[in-house]
């Protein structure tokens, strides 16, 4: 199939020549035309498929046909959980939309708000935006949704696992009822499909990766090791295989930072990215791992999401996460729209548990290898039998302040034991009980209720 059979205008298919796309990618097939035909849209797709372009294109083809948005007034809305992931989507849409006389504006948080309202102030016809600064902007009086048509909630299971839930609550809540709904999540769990529910009407549902599965192209490899030597192990790989550009996944953001000084003290140039850092950082460390001036950059999960480097080839797991999903979220960062990939896992003895619920979620083993010189001392054990995956039972909604099985909160993450498990804890002094709006995750910074552990 081209793109020319899906219905997008000359104007259109120009910059996606220009750009380099021949043909749509499987997620693109099916969302286009379902969006061009004014179907809402529930799609299961990771990053990775080619799904900006997906919701993207046929949103400016119908765009294109319209009235331009007026003062302060937004057509169409994309909500992403990061900045980053903003950023590369405003970066997307001004691509697309080259030969086209659309507007758009992306807003979040990290920055000053004042340079964003002046840019509302002429109106956009598209609005990128993480949930908390939009907020803020519609407290202010800078945006209104009167002439809104399309609603797009991007990497949705990401957005809920960051406390988003009431914020977006509260968007859907301003939004005319008449309206376009487009909602994507790499995984679909009881929550997504409970807040689809109050989205999305009688939807064209689309997945094209099976439930959270690895993405295929990318090769996997665990080098069992022990914790310690994980450093030198890191060094030696990326000597050994000359890698120019190595995208390495941390649990803390105290952790990026000591791997970064100990990759620098070995001569490899490296910068962390994690959400203490500055917008100012995160973006110029960015820029230079994607202009080769330094080949390692060492994330944090939250900060990982939304880098697009075309055809990043080599992922590294210094640390499994603690949530499995995150390891599929990880290694789609490689063998992007076609390309292939690979991505090493450093996994010490007290990881096992980690690793059996991500070969479980994934329903498949990865290959062990143990690597010259650092055969573990505590070996990795055998990894558990794969049992089938259980349909889950239905629950509630969990408030905005709970994180799924296995994720640490903030409390934990400073230390805290959990409540059930410290009896000197004062009922009514934990985040539930609080009466206080919750510190908006992306747009505080220092705020970000995962800042100790992300
Ligand atoms: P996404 O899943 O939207 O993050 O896109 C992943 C990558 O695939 C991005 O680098 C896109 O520029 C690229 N891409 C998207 N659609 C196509 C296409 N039809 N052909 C080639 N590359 C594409």
């Amino acid at each position: 199939m081209s793109f020319t059979s899906l219905g997008l205008s000359p104007a259109i298919l120009k910059a996606l020549s220009e750009k380099g796309y021949e043909n749509p990618s499987p997620i693109q097939e099916q969302a286009i035309p379902a969006v061009l035909a004014g179907k809402d849209v529930m799609a299961a797709a990771q990053t990775g498929t080619g799904k900006t372009a997906g919701f993207t294109l046929p949103i400016l083809e119908i765009l294109s046909n319209g009235n331009k948005a007026k003062p302060n007034q937004a057509r169409s809305l994309i909500l992403t959980p990061t900045r980053e992931l903003a950023a590369q989507i405003a970066v997307n849409v001004e691509t697309y939309s080259k030969y086209l006389s659309l507007s758009s504006t992306v807003v979040f948080g990290g920055v000053k708000i004042n340079p964003q309202m002046m840019r509302l102030r002429q109106g956009a016809d598209i609005v990128i935006a993480t949930p908390g600064r939009l907020l803020d902007l519609f407290n202010q009086k800078a945006i209104r949704f009167d002439q809104l048509e399309v609603l797009v909630l991007d990497e949705a299971d990401r957005m809920l696992d960051m406390g988003f839930l009431r914020d977006i609550k509260k968007i859907l809540s301003f939004l005319p009822k008449q309206r376009q709904n487009l909602l994507f999540s790499a995984t679909f769990s009881d929550d997504i499909h409970d807040l689809a529910r109050g989205l999305v009407n009688n939807p064209v549902e689309i997945s094209v990766t099976p439930k959270n599965s690895a993405t295929e192209l990318v090769s996997q490899l665990v080098y069992p090791v022990d914790k310690k030597k994980k450093p030198e192990l890191l060094t030696q790989l990326i000597k050994d295989n000359n890698w120019q550009q190595v995208l390495v996944f941390m649990k803390t953001k105290h952790g990026a930072n000591k791997l970064t000084k100990i990759l620098e003290s070995a001569d490899i140039k490296a910068a962390a990215i994690h959400g203490n850092k500055s917008q100012g950082a995160r973006t110029k460390a960015l820029a230079n791992f994607k202009d080769g001036s330094i080949s390692v950059l060492v994330a944090t999960d939250i900060a990982a999401r939304g880098i697009d480097i075309d055809q990043l080839p080599q992922v590294v797991n210094f640390e499994l996460p603690n949530v499995p999903e995150d390891y599929v979220h990880r290694i789609g960062r490689t063998g992007r729209a076609g390309s292939s990939g690979h991505a090493v896992s450093l996994v010490s003895a007290d990881e096992i548990d980690l690793l059996n619920d991500i070969q479980h979620v994934m329903q498949k083993f990865i290959p062990r290898e143990v690597y010259e010189g650092f055969a573990p001392f505590n070996d990795l054990p055998e990894s558990r039998k794969l049992r089938p995956i259980k349909a889950k039972r239905a629950k509630k909604t969990t408030s905005s302040f709970e994180h799924k099985d296995g994720q640490r909160s903030a409390d934990n993450a400073r230390g805290h034991k959990p409540k059930s498990k410290n009896p000197g804890h004062k009922v009514g002094s934990s985040p539930q009980n609080r009466t206080t709006r919750k510190p908006k995750p992306q747009d505080g910074g220092a705020k970000d209720p995962y800042s100790a552990s992300r």
